[in-house]
């Protein structure tokens, strides 16, 4: 008898699921990024408990057919490519088809869904990865995902999860980073009864910012918007003052998607160097569009990096791209008033 066997479904999206969900925000980060390809105007997300007990994210986007939303909670399910050639120059966040999967996999999971033209919706019911229920469902167009006891069924990974606080931390700095990247969209994130983050969807940052982290900030910021080698910045930079003492305040956009990359985190820090009177990270909400052929999307599980081909030429421009706005009219005045 053979010693070798191929995996059953569950258990390989339990497996897939410890790259995909690492913590409750991953969790949200990806319904977010559904509901955000979904053409959704509106996102609204609660949770309690650090998002451990209970998330919800409701949109108002296109909805589904209950035959897609059969096959929307499969592995490797997806409306958003067809081949890898796709994935050049693609225009939706999500390309895997792994995340509902994967989220399915490791809590009591429902999904409640109503197509704009349809009288009747679907609620589909899912535990610990195993198909529960599905059923018509009287419910508003657009899409509820419900995901209760996140990793319940996998205790090694819930050990490693962080207070509540911590959790819920993770989760508003998130949803506040895909509001910034998505100004046109309005979030509502209600944390255990309270509402924490409230954005207008007026498709303006400037607005954005100061719903996220609050009015003062608002007359500390300049406009970027630089061009470059084929690279296209815009977003907005705070005078040198405004700090945090963690990149919380810095968000990178890049060809619509909010990633970490370090080489831009450097080129931040170096354009601000010379100019900064203490330790601590300045807020900047860079969005920068990248040629397709220039960037890489799929490198990363949770799709929070991306690859560049040439990361000098990405350096170049968000450094000349910083400077440039600091360096405007605005600026200089801000300068002579403080000396
Ligand atoms: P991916 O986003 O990579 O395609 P997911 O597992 O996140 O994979 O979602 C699977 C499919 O389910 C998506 O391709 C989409 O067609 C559908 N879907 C998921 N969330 C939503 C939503 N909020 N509204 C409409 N359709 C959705
Ligand atoms: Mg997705």
């Amino acid at each position: 008898m053979a010693i070798i066997h191929v995996l059953d479904e569950t258990t390989i999206n339990k497996i897939a699921a410890g790259e995909v969900v690492e913590r409750p925000a991953s969790v949200i980060k990806e319904l977010i990024e559904n509901s955000i390809d979904a053409g959704s105007k509106s996102i609204d997300v609660e949770i309690a408990e650090g998002g451990i007990a209970y998330m919800r994210i409701t949109d108002d986007g296109v909805g589904m057919t209950e035959e897609d939303a059969r096959l929307a909670v499969l592995r490797h399910a997806t409306s958003k490519i067809q081949a890898v050639e796709d994935l050049f120059d693609i225009a939706s966040l999500g390309f895997r088809g792994e995340a509902l999967a994967s989220i399915a996999s490791v809590s009591h999971f429902s999904l409640t869904t109503r197509k704009q033209d349809s009288d009747l919706g679907t609620r589909i019911t899912i535990d610990g990865g195993s198909f529960t229920d599905c059923i018509p469902y009287g419910a508003a167009p657009g899409t509820t995902i419900e995901v209760r006891e996140l990793f319940y069924n996998t205790p090694a990974r819930r050990k490693f999860l962080k207070t509540d606080r911590t959790e819920s931390s993770k989760i508003q700095d998130i949803v506040g980073k895909l509001a910034l990247s998505n100004p046109h969209i309005s979030f509502k994130l209600t944390v255990d009864d309270k509402v924490s983050i409230i954005t207008p969807g007026n498709g303006t940052v400037t607005d954005t910012v100061t719903a996220l982290y609050g009015y003062k900030t608002r007359e500390d910021l300049f406009p970027i918007a630089y061009e470059s080698e084929s690279i296209v910045i815009d977003g907005v930079v705070s005078k040198p003052t405004l700090l945090k003492s963690t990149r919380g305040w810095q968000t990178i956009i890049v060809n619509n998607r909010v990633i970490s990359d370090r080489t831009i985190a450097k080129a931040i820090d170096n354009a601000y160097h010379a100019l900064l009177p203490k330790n601590g990270h300045p807020l900047v909400v860079l969005n920068i569009i990248v040629p397709a052929e220039m960037v890489d999307i799929n490198v990363h599980p949770r799709k929070s990096e991306v690859k560049f081909s040439d990361d000098k030429i990405i350096f170049k421009a968000v450094y000349h791209g910083i400077l440039n706005a600091l360096d405007n009219p605005l600026h200089q005045r801000y300068e002579r008033e403080s000396s």
